[in-house]
């Protein structure tokens, strides 16, 4: 069991380049404008903004906020669940539900950059920098030093970072064996997971295994490159039941409680209200706790943290306007409080600060 956890969301991603769910749109957007987005996937791009556009009108009067992407996929997912979106059937609800996972996972592989120098791929400079942290944590063998980290992020930067310096990641997926590790709970699931239709197992695509089979070449002129891991997952040869997983990647909406995702992610979700129980710091970087992360709230109340046992809880955004500041206010229990500090950087002057705090001259 850890004794720090770093709980991490979109903001953290955000310095390696990818979009904020409030402006995914626009960068989605961006990428078609400058024709990044080819074939297939084109259609798909097309699609998601043609419902958006036909649905605003609709949804206007109730006010769900269809520029964040997160709030469309919400309701398409309920909308399969009910059949109550209109001028939407139950199965173009299904069918679009895949189109907007594709959208988000080809919109993250395409905006999120990994620095090439000397024609070597490294990870993202903050991301590298948590890792190199946690590593460090842990080569001093201390029980307190534990670290694992709980995401809400899709995406592979991480991942990545991960694989860089440990050349394995641990995400605490239920009946999968040879997870070795810093544990990563991934609450939304992953671009690299898969589903076994058979079964119903979650599987992923290591990036050891993936690197086995594909590499970058033609570096040399490069500054950057993407990781296209997540449009190649269907052809990666994981295999499940005898079977070839065919599957695009398994990620999951925020609103999954009463859906077919239930009985996959709750698991992992329990496992995170278990580490944040034991927890000594808690650190949260890019995560704005919105109103409609009503889960995130759930996660807490279920963990039931021992507040005596909470060292520090430490809460890192940019965020100028107090509004990030206030949620996290109005949220904590009052005996949390007084481990309570809320910092007004971004995640990598977290990590600094962080860092400075908890590697002190003790080993
Ligand atoms: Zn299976």
């Amino acid at each position: 069991m850890s004794k720090n956890i770093f709980i991490l969301g979109a903001g953290a991603s955000k310095e390696a380049g990818a979009p904020l769910m409030d402006d995914f749109l626009d960068k989605a957007k961006d990428l078609l404008d400058l024709d990044k987005i080819k074939g297939e996937y084109k259609k798909d791009f097309d699609r998601i903004f043609k419902t958006i556009s036909d649905l605003k009108p609709i949804h206007y009067a109730v006010k769900i906020d269809l520029d964040n992407i997160e709030n469309l996929f919400a309701a398409l997912e309920m909308g399969k669940l009910l059949d109550k979106i209109p001028n939407i059937s139950k199965e173009e609800a299904e069918s679009l539900l895949k189109t907007i996972k594709r959208f988000i996972f080809i919109t993250l592989e395409k905006t999120i950059e990994f620095p090439v120098h000397s024609e070597k791929v490294y990870p993202n400079e903050n991301y590298g920098a948590l890792v190199k942290l946690m590593k460090e944590l842990d080569e001093s063998g201390l029980p307190q030093n534990k670290c694992s980290v709980i995401t809400f992020n899709y995406d592979l930067a991480l991942d990545y970072a991960l694989n860089s310096y440990n050349s394995s990641v641990n995400y605490g997926l239920p009946e999968i064996k040879n997870q070795r590790g810093p544990l990563l709970l991934k609450l939304h699931g992953s671009s690299n997971w898969v589903k076994c239709q058979v079964c119903g197992k979650i599987s992923f695509w290591s990036l050891s295994e993936f690197f086995g089979k594909y590499q970058y070449l033609f570096l040399k002129d490069l500054k950057f490159v993407n990781l296209d891991l997540a449009s190649k997952l269907i052809s990666s040869g994981l295999k499940c039941c005898d079977k070839e997983i065919k599957s695009e990647p398994y990620i999951v909406p925020p609103t999954w409680s009463k859906t077919e995702y239930y009985r996959d992610i709750s698991l992992i979700w329990k496992r995170a209200a278990l580490e944040l129980s034991e927890a000594e710091n808690i650190f949260i970087c890019g995560y704005s706790l919105r109103e409609s992360d009503l889960f995130f709230r759930y996660l807490f109340g279920l963990s039931s943290i021992g507040a005596s046992r909470i060292r520090r809880f430490w809460v890192f955004d940019p965020d100028e306007s107090d509004i990030v500041y206030n949620r996290f206010i109005n949220f904590i229990a009052p005996a949390i409080e007084k481990k309570f500090r809320f910092e007004k950087k971004r995640f990598s002057e977290a990590i600094n600060i962080i860092r400075n705090e908890l590697i002190k001259n003790d080993y």
